[in-house]
């Protein structure tokens, strides 16, 4: 897995179809380094920490969780950081911590709704050994903003109105100028891919309102300002 580099201190790691695995941020402070994610599972996580190495870069002492959803939070259990996620990603991954990881569990899963198809079969790609699988909480739940000061830099975590999921927060840079959004700008998988319109029309106006040059979303490769409102306008207007 390569890191690319985009600003003086902000770094990622490109997502990948096959798998499913999103792209992951890494922020580098004087004193501690935060992971914009946390991947999808332990194989991810080996691969970034990799990544981090060969750039003689310290491994994250913190995680921050865009939002609920398995691609980007099923790492938590393998990450050595502490981890941070907001009150109402906390509390869906605790639901999920009970679900059992078997063949027949998650068939259930699939015909109550509790689970997608897509989700469903890029876990088992992912997970040839199901049993594998964790879920857990954070170490760390905010609700509102929270502000992490890495050392001579700040990481701002705010949770925001999405029409992806309930739950979305976004990670901001201020001093580098670069938004980290998960998978905000999308439309909502677990509700028949309906997409919220008056969510977005709070998003472009959450997103609008920040001060930043480069976006960087979950599956696609990052985007200037202008691109991301855009992206957002025509959706809007579909
Ligand atoms: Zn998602």
């Amino acid at each position: 897995m390569e890191l690319r580099r985009l600003t003086d201190r902000v770094f990622y790691s490109m997502h990948n179809k096959e798998v499913d695995r999103p792209v992951l941020g890494y922020i580098y402070g004087r004193k501690y380094s935060l992971m914009v994610d946390s991947g999808n599972s332990k194989r991810h996580v080996q691969l970034f920490n990799d990544a981090i190495s060969d750039e003689r870069l310290r491994k994250p002492d913190f995680i921050a969780i865009t939002h609920w959803h398995w691609d980007h939070s099923f790492g938590m259990n393998a990450v050595e950081g502490i981890t941070f996620a907001n009150k109402k990603t906390n509390d869906k991954l605790a639901e999920m911590a009970k679900w059992k990881w078997t063949d027949s569990e998650m068939k259930k899963r699939l015909e109550t709704k509790l689970e997608i198809e897509f989700a469903d079969s890029s876990i088992r790609k992912e997970y040839p050994v199901l049993s594998e699988i964790q879920v857990s909480t954070s170490d760390i739940s905010y609700d509102g903003k929270m502000e992490i000061d890495l050392g001579d830099i700040v990481a701002e975590l705010h949770p925001i109105v999405s029409p992806h999921s309930e739950d979305c927060s976004c990670i901001f840079i201020p001093q580098e100028r670069v938004l980290f959004i998960g998978d905000a700008v999308g439309v909502d998988y677990y509700n028949n891919c309906y997409l919220d319109k008056g969510k977005l029309h709070c998003l472009i106006t959450t997103i609008e309102n920040y001060d930043f040059d480069i976006c960087v979303m979950g599956h696609a490769e990052p985007v200037s300002k202008l691109d991301i409102l855009n992206i957002m306008s025509s959706l809007l207007e579909r």
